[in-house]
């Protein structure tokens, strides 16, 4: 938590996570989040590593209470997967990331990316793929300017539904990115079976590249044997300039992490975008 931050920070411990009054409480506050107007979307940049360019921006969920707390994804995800909350909140997740990002194109004549990251419950509702063309439809977002982020972890349990789903819209132009890639177990296999465009390498590959040479060389494989089978990477949680030179060096494709900037809300990434 970060004392005298812009804002307050309601700290869960675990006493408390497993708390059932604490977890019913939540989840009605949950319920009612939605109707309330209470989430907003941040926007974080990735950026082209070659040019230094912004290729798009990840859309990040954000739950403001009416007291003004602020409660980090980390807290109520797993909640809202559970209780099935994760389908209508991710919908209005899309309809407003793929408005969002459609306004600014427009504003600027510019394009980019817009990603948004997508719960495997999503991806199991029969009429997932046909939602996402109707929202696109609606925005006037060109489908391939969206990139759904998917985690290997939840990809596990419906891994034909969800391959159906994401050739399906693939064919339209929209793209697929591996979220976390490294953190599971099954990674190399799932690059295999996945329709994946973009592979998203997690932050704890990238955190000692600076400083351990193993890690170095880690990164560097992966990133290769990526590029080798002609998908683009994505390295998350990039802090230091010194780990953007690594990168740089390795050849990797694309970054995101606080070192470029912190996920912003949607006028302060406009004007970020704006300035460029
Ligand atoms: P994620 O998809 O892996 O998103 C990246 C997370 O890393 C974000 O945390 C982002 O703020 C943080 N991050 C980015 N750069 C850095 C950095 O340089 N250093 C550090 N320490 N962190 C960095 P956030 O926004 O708290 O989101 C956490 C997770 O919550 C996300 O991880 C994602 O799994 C989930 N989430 C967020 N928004 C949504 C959503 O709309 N739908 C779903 N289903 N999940 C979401
Ligand atoms: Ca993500
Ligand atoms: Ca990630
Ligand atoms: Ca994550």
């Amino acid at each position: 938590a970060k004392a005298g931050g812009k804002h307050q920070f309601r700290i869960f411990d675990e006493t408390m996570r497993f708390d059932l009054l604490h977890k019913r409480k939540l989840e009605d506050a949950l319920q009612g989040a939605l109707s309330q107007n209470q989430f907003t979307l941040h926007f974080q940049k990735q950026v082209h590593v070659p040019s230094g360019e912004v290729k798009g921006y990840e859309a990040l969920l954000r739950w403001q209470q009416p007291d003004g707390l602020y409660i980090p994804p980390a807290e109520w995800i797993q909640l809202a997967e559970e209780t099935g909350l994760i389908v209508p909140i991710g919908y209005w997740v899309l309809q407003t990331a793929c408005q969002t990002a459609k306004k600014w194109q427009d504003a600027l004549q510019t394009r980019f990316t817009i990603s948004v990251n997508i719960s495997a419950l999503q991806l199991m509702q029969y009429d997932f793929a046909d939602q996402v063309l109707a929202v696109l439809a609606e925005t006037g977002l060109d489908p391939r300017h969206l990139v759904l982020e998917l985690t290997e972890t939840l990809l596990i349990q419906s891994i034909e539904t969800s391959t159906n789903h994401l050739n399906f819209l693939r064919d339209k132009g929209v793209r697929i990115a591996l979220d976390d890639f490294g953190k599971g177990f099954s990674s190399l296999s799932y690059i295999k079976q996945l329709p994946a465009d973009i592979i998203k390498i997690d932050k704890s590959f990238i955190d000692h590249i600076d400083d351990s040479s193993v890690d170095r060389v880690i990164m560097e494989s992966i990133i290769s044997l990526v590029q080798r089978i002609d998908k683009e990477v994505v390295a998350e949680g990039v802090e230091k300039q010194e780990q953007l030179r690594i990168l740089q060096a390795i050849g990797c494709d694309f970054v995101q992490g606080y070192y470029f900037s912190k996920p912003l809300p949607e006028h302060q990434a406009f004007h970020a975008l704006v300035e460029v």
